[in-house]
């Protein structure tokens, strides 16, 4: 990514959030978390399951609220959800009444720009490779289709910021590199910026610029990776094998800590 992008700016400052659970006892999740995320910046955030990343993500697209500290989105407060902030979960997550073409169109008619923007619909619907399907409903497509249907729904509102939970968690092995190749043509080719919630780190060192590994519970940042490589990547390269090696002794690091 040559140019310089502007807009899809995260800044985290100091950021914590803890649950109450049944018993009334408060169980922190994500401890004093800062990071910087620049516009366009492919993030992915790892580390032990239960940790604290998708309550990070989620306070990130503003579903959750957190306790101290604050988010912006290009110098603005984040105080709630937003369609400048995408969303994409490991359950595609469609309307099962309405086809794809419906389910795509459904953030401009929420915004009301369904008029201006209609053609829209086909263009993002080709884009994530759907063609033929407009008519069909969620329970006709496979996992995978449903999926491209969901990052159609999210990107043709022109987000900042795609949030993704897994988003490939949930598809076999094929499907989800051949999804993985068409997300990162679709980033390229758009340039928002994608922060990630994976556990699978070959997913995130072919996919991100940065791996921000997280400890156990509560999340705090432990380590961030940077990977300058270009784009595709070689999943078998030295470079991305040796770069997995150090991610997951970083994790088991992170875990026996913990255990200790
Ligand atoms: P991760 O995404 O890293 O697997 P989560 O952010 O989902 O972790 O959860 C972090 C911790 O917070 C876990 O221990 C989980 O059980 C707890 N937790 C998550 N959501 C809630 C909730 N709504 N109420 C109480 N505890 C929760």
């Amino acid at each position: 990514m040559g140019d310089e992008k502007k807009y899809g700016h995260i800044e985290i400052k100091n950021v914590s959030k803890r649950y109450i659970n049944l018993a009334g006892e408060e169980n922190d999740a994500v401890d004093n978390v800062s990071l910087d995320i620049k516009p366009g910046e492919f993030v992915s955030f790892m580390g032990p399951s239960g940790c604290g990343k998708t309550t990070l993500l989620r306070i990130i697209a503003g579903l959750l609220k957190p306790d101290e500290g604050q988010l912006y989105l290009d110098g603005e407060e984040i105080k709630g959800p937003g369609y400048e902030r995408g969303l994409v979960f490991q359950n595609p997550e469609l309307f099962e009444w309405l086809n794809v073409e419906q389910n795509v169109a459904f953030g401009l008619k929420a915004r009301k720009v369904y008029k201006e923007q209609k053609e829209n619909v086909q263009k993002y619907i080709d884009m994530v490779g759907l063609n033929g399907f407009e008519k069909a409903l969620p329970h006709h497509l496979s996992g995978g289709m449903q999926q491209r249907t969901a990052f159609a729904r999210a990107l043709i509102n022109h987000p900042k910021v795609l949030l993704l939970d897994e988003p490939f968690g949930a598809l076999d092995a094929f499907t989800r590199v051949s999804l993985q190749d068409r997300l990162i043509e679709l980033w390229k080719s758009i340039g928002y910026t994608a922060i990630m919630v994976t556990h699978d780190v070959e997913e995130a060192v072919v996919l991100s610029q940065k791996v921000v590994v997280m400890t156990g519970r509560p999340a705090k940042v432990s380590k961030i990776f940077e990977i300058n490589q270009d784009y595709p990547r070689n999943r078998n390269s030295i470079e991305m094998v040796e770069l997995k090696q150090k991610i997951l002794e970083e994790m088991q690091d992170r875990k026996s800590t913990r255990l200790n």
